[in-house]
């Protein structure tokens, strides 16, 4: 094993200035334990950590590096931007050139730019129900949107129930209006609108959920959802910060053509920096201050930095990029069943477009309850192994596994070495 005390040093000193060491708690290996590593650089698709540990990166910042780190154009970019100065909080062309880009890539009529995913989805909700004139929302559980009060809302029992908060802090006055159902369940949500339709302003729903694992919609399941909104005047906000210009060059939307009323995006727009977005229907955005009434601002959104990596970043994502992220996403959860497998260790991969993840678990998850019947021990074998081989996955067994387009043969030779020792490590765990 490759020394790890710098680490190890720099997780001390965290955890007495920062809370939990961390500044987002998935980082922090909590799910499999041991010490986060703490990085220093990282280049295609490696990442270098403070020991100098240097590791195939399978995160790729959960998300937003479809090109790989410091990729040429992105960082050219980037030093272009920064020699005019960081922020002006007036207007710029990038925004312009930005929000055009991504209006011709999606079904978008118009954007806001703004600066975390977390931001985009409520702001999303905000004009929902400001373009509405109604309260209730409707999420699914599993489906990750961020943590602002009202989406971090857990099922309560029951098919149709208001959410609980899911996190102390969280009112319940925040969540009230909240109502969470079993996703991929279409029948759970005719019934919610046969009762509330008509209080509803917008469902809210991952494109593809990718933030319990892996979970496809059904068939049907997404164009089922826009049927019902439009039955009811309630407008599909459709999740795209994860999915967004990662799975085809207009995300999601590309693969399977449902359209909604409004969209989010975040991660591959900001290409690694804190950009995000929300966008739609012109009539609906229109809504929006300074054109309407509903209101939503921020020093930094449009940032001039964030903007020249986004737009770098979409301007070289090429046909060719998409298709190396999926060769390299297919020749990895082949290589990862195939180890598993060999070892009988009981698992289902479940892919997206060039999304994946494995879980530890007998049966096709379809929903979140089925995502938590999972071994999560075997992952954490899984996990320290592959990382002491190299091999960086993502800490925790519900999430996907993120490829990018620098992702070269030399590292997908990598990671199919340290593959077979993780999955014997999973074998052994209990
Ligand atoms: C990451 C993510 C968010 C939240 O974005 P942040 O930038 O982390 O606030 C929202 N929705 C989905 C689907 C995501 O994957």
């Amino acid at each position: 094993m490759t020394s790890t005390k710098r680490s190890e040093e720099l997780f001390d000193r965290a955890g007495v200035v920062i809370p939990g060491g961390v500044n987002s708690p998935v980082r922090a290996f909590g799910a499999v334990g041991g010490t986060p590593r703490f990085m220093a650089s990282a280049r295609g698709p490696y990442l270098v950590d403070a020991d100098g540990n240097e590791y195939v990166d399978l995160i790729c910042s959960w998300g937003p590096m479809i090109l790989g780190h410091a990729h040429p154009q992105v960082v050219e970019a980037v030093h272009h931007a920064i020699e005019r100065g960081t922020s002006y909080g007036a207007p710029t062309e990038g925004e312009v050139l930005l929000a055009e880009e991504m209006v011709e890539r999606t079904p978008i009529d118009k954007v806001r730019l703004v600066s975390s995913g977390t931001e985009a989805t409520m702001s999303a909700i905000r004009l929902a129900r400001g373009f509405t004139e109604r309260p209730k929302i409707v999420k699914f559980a599993g489906c990750y949107h961020g943590h602002s009060d009202a989406l971090l809302a857990a099922a309560g029992s029951g098919v149709v129930t208001f959410g609980l908060p899911d996190s102390p802090g969280v009112t319940g006055a925040a969540t009230a209006d909240t109502i969470v159902l079993r996703y991929n369940d279409i029948a759970a949500v005719e019934e919610t609108f046969g009762e509330y339709g008509h209080e509803i302003a917008c469902v809210i729903t991952e494109a593809c959920p990718a933030n319990m694992g892996i979970v496809p919609p059904t068939q049907d399941f997404n164009a089922a959802l826009k049927r019902i909104c439009e039955r009811y005047g309630a407008l599909l906000i459709i999740d795209e910060v994860l999915t967004g210009f990662r799975v085809s060059p207009s995300g999601w939307y590309g693969l399977e053509g449902v359209a909604g009323d409004l969209y989010t995006f975040g991660k591959v727009m900001g290409g690694g920096l804190p950009a995000a977005a929300f966008g739609g229907r012109a009539d609906v955005m229109d809504r929006l201050a300074p054109a309407g009434p509903v209101y939503q601002a921020g020093t930094l959104s449009g940032n001039p930095l964030a903007t020249a990596a986004g737009l770098a970043t979409l301007r070289a994502a090429t046909d060719e990029v998409y298709a190396r992220i999926d060769h390299a996403a297919t020749v990895v959860a082949q290589a990862a069943t195939e180890a598993l497998s060999k070892e009988g260790v009981p698992h289902r991969l479940q892919t997206a477009g060039n999304l994946f993840s494995i879980f530890f678990a007998d049966d096709t998850v379809l929903d979140f309850e089925q995502a938590q019947r999972q071994n999560t021990r075997k992952y954490a074998a899984f996990f320290h192994t592959a990382l002491d081989h190299g091999v960086y996955l993502p800490p925790s067994a519900y999430e996907a596994w993120f490829l990018s387009a620098a992702h070269d043969d030399t590292a997908l030779e990598r990671i199919a070495e340290a593959l077979p020792h993780a999955a014997r490590a999973a074998a052994e765990a209990v």
